[in-house]
């Protein structure tokens, strides 16, 4: 439901509270007459001083939403990319303006300001015509010579080359200072699209290909879902059209039906909002192509309510929950179906009430429920914020970061942040783009009433990283809805989170949390911390030992098998020393791979120890001989772990079941008094298998409340 949040109908169609039935909509589609337009820019401008008829369209427009805008700009912009673009054909035969024009429509008609509009009449002129860079900045200024030139960037940026890491950097620092760059290439993109039949097969899929991997999820970002909606027919249509063809067909044939379930609902929502006299306008939204596609494939046959859903239009934000009370108790609703992304917005911008009623029939009509300002951000989202420098409107609180200012969205700034902290082009890439596919959000909300705002799967170090960046190294747990959880909890939406911050200025995140960082935020900033700090990273703990070298080189020792990090292979000891009793030594619990040497002890027994254990240095510095052992395919293992938690009833139960449940065997259990609402578990357990002891480890680091779980550090024994 959330990823056809907001179903586009031009906001032309939509406001003018006609309701047409999808395939008569797509056809009475408010395009552009690009045969008219060419035919006026044939004529070229009129006279110098009136405005010329092929820009008329866009003024329209542009006046419709911006009554006392400059028109005069936007008249010597037309003119300047009219006679530079004179001669110039697009591939369909039609003059070059009418490309421009076009793109510049598109914008108006989302309700750009006058200096984008400007800017995308001009955008393809450094490129393609004599027209430099400095005569645009001369001209019509630097802020249009910016955003011209971040378009002509982009535009050698992505064709052909945007699914590779480094252009496709380079596209986001393109756009990096200015969001609106972005809003004229999906513009852009879009009449590209539009025209894309009289390309060759091969090149419409690939270009295809490009727009459903980046600019459809950078459209979607934006919040601008007119543009969003039309790409994905597009480009659905070029690369599965034969499901496009029976999409299509399912849509004809519904729009054939006599009887309209969602116009009967309309009726009676009318009927409901008029008895309580709430001024309120209700409109049949039908459902894109993928949209329809998307439905079809959840649901199987489609009844007539899931062609379309209903839009209720209100004049204030309180009206919106007095038209949810009306419908939830004169209707039947569907409370599984209710969203509330008005008081939890989701980032894009987007905000609306979502719900469903119910039919007598068992249909299931969805209804959205926005103001009209809201809808018009739902549709053109930060193309319709205006102009960036303008001074900020009075309801943009600076409380809520992400919509501060429109020209830098909190996710564009954290990408540029990302860019500049990636390791590497790939990594920043490969971050980027899952980000990018994360259509679903959660919303959780902290203490102090704030929310953030995370992709789906997000555990609480995404939180952490979210709430805090860099400071973040110096969580060590976190509340999840009144309970100590572990860091890698994963976050459901609407779940109250609380970070619990350590007071150490020097903390260190830990290399685990990367296992848990499903945000690139979170994850960037773990690993920009072990880059900086190899000294640290760079010890191997005893997991991450190889056992690369014999023990010595005399062949009647037996020799350290070949082991892979953090792979054991057996536990099993073979001694060189026929029918000697083996013992682990409990001061340092050796398991596979560690390197081991072995003493014989009274009684012919012969005890293991790592080698780094301080019961070695001192037995070796007493005179004591050293024993080959090595690690032979026998399969158990003894080993110490030590389990860190914050206290909480039942930790002991359920961390003794997690490692009963991983079949580990447990020896001798140590529980220290409580610290600071801390507490260290000590186990020693005998697992059947030494090669299971990463997953024993990660089971006790997912009982909620336990923070950390290592093996037992050597300790010098019978200290
Ligand atoms: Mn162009």
């Amino acid at each position: 439901m959330n990823a056809e949040a907001a179903n586009p109908a031009t906001p032309g169609s939509v406001t003018s509270g006609h309701v047409t039935p999808a395939v008569t909509r797509r056809k009475a589609r408010p395009r552009l007459d690009l045969r008219r337009l060419g035919r006026a820019a044939l004529l070229g401008p009129a006279t110098r001083d009136r405005l010329p008829d092929a820009i008329g369209h866009v003024v329209d427009a542009h006046r419709a939403h911006h009554p006392d805008a400059d028109l005069e700009t936007l008249r010597r912009a037309y003119v300047l990319a009219e006679s530079s673009h004179r001669g110039q054909m697009r591939k369909s035969g039609e003059p070059y303006i009418t490309h421009p024009l076009a793109v510049t429509l598109i914008l108006a008609e989302l309700g750009a300001e006058t200096t984008t509009l400007t800017a995308s009449l001009l955008h393809d002129t450094v490129e393609d015509t004599d027209v430099t860079l400095d005569q645009v900045g001369e001209q019509f200024g630097e802020e249009v010579r910016y955003l011209v030139d971040g378009v002509t960037k982009l535009e050698k940026v992505d064709y052909g080359a945007a699914a590779e890491p480094e252009t496709f950097r380079k596209m986001l620092v393109a756009t990096g200072n200015d969001v609106r760059v972005m809003s004229i290439k999906l513009a852009d993109r879009l009449h590209n699209m539009r025209t894309l039949g009289v390309m060759r097969p091969e090149k419409q899929e690939r270009i295809a290909k490009v727009t459903r991997d980046v600019l459809i999820p950078l459209a979607e970002r934006l919040g601008v879902q007119a543009l969003k909606t039309e790409l994905e027919d597009l480009v659905f249509a070029i690369l599965h059209p034969e499901e496009y063809e029976h999409t299509r067909e399912l849509i004809v044939r519904n729009a054939a039906r006599a009887d309209d379930p969602l116009a009967d609902v309309a009726d009676d929502v009318r009927k409901v909002l008029r008895e309580s006299d709430i001024a309120a306008e209700v409109l049949i939204r039908p459902r894109h192509f993928v949209s329809v596609h998307r439905v079809s494939r959840k649901r199987g046959r489609l009844r007539g309510a899931d062609f379309g859903r209903l839009l209720v239009l209100v004049n204030e934000d309180a009206d919106c929950y007095a038209v949810l009370g009306e419908l939830h108790t004169c209707m039947t609703p569907v409370v599984s179906e209710f969203k509330d992304f008005i008081a939890v917005p989701k980032f894009n911008l987007y905000q609306s009430l979502h719900t469903a009623v119910a039919r007598e029939d068992g249909q299931v009509v969805e209804v959205l429920i926005r103001t009209h300002q809201m809808h018009k951000v739902a549709e053109a989202g930060v193309v319709a914020l205006g102009n960036p420098y303008a001074a900020p409107p009075e309801e943009q609180s600076a409380g809520d970061g992400e919509r501060v200012d429109p020209t830098r969205p909190g996710w564009l700034s954290r990408l540029l942040d990302w860019q500049r902290g990636a390791p590497d082009p790939d990594t920043f890439w490969s971050t980027l783009r899952e980000d990018l596919a994360q259509d679903r959000e959660i919303t959780v909300f902290r203490p102090d009433g704030g929310t953030l705002g995370l992709p789906e799967g997000a555990t609480c170090v995404d939180a952490a990283y979210a709430q805090y960046g860099e400071d973040a190294h110096a969580c060590i747990g976190a509340r999840v809805n009144g309970r100590l959880a572990t860091l890698s909890t994963v976050l459901k939406d609407g779940d109250t989170i609380q970070l619990l911050m350590g007071q150490d200025p020097a903390s260190e995140p830990s290399r685990e949390w990367l296992e848990h960082a499903h945000t690139p935020a979170a994850r960037i900033a773990i690993q920009r911390w072990l880059t900086a700090h190899p000294a640290q990273d760079d010890v191997p703990g005893p997991e991450a030992v190889a056992v690369s070298r014999p023990l010595r080189d005399d062949p009647a020792v037996p020799q350290a098998p070949e082991a892979a990090p953090g792979r054991p292979v057996a536990a099993q000891v073979l001694v060189d020393r026929a029918g000697a009793t083996v013992r682990l030594a409990g001061c340092c619990t050796p398991v596979p791979p560690d390197e081991v040497t072995g003493f014989a002890v009274r009684g012919g027994a012969v005890t293991v120890h790592r080698v780094g254990c301080a019961a070695v240095a001192r037995m070796k510095s007493a005179g004591r001989a050293e024993v080959g052992v090595r690690w032979g395919e026998g399969s158990e293992c003894r080993v110490t772990l030590v389990a860190e938690s914050f206290v909480r009833p039942h930790l002991l139960a359920d961390l003794t079941e997690a490692m009963a449940t991983e079949g580990a065997e447990i020896v001798s259990a140590t529980v220290e008094p409580p610290e600071r609402q801390q507490v260290r578990h000590t186990y020693t357990v005998q697992l059947p298998d030494a090669a299971h002891l990463p997953a024993l480890m990660r089971a006790m680091r997912n009982v909620a409340g336990v923070y950390d779980v290592s093996r037992a550090q050597p300790q010098t024994p019978g200290a």
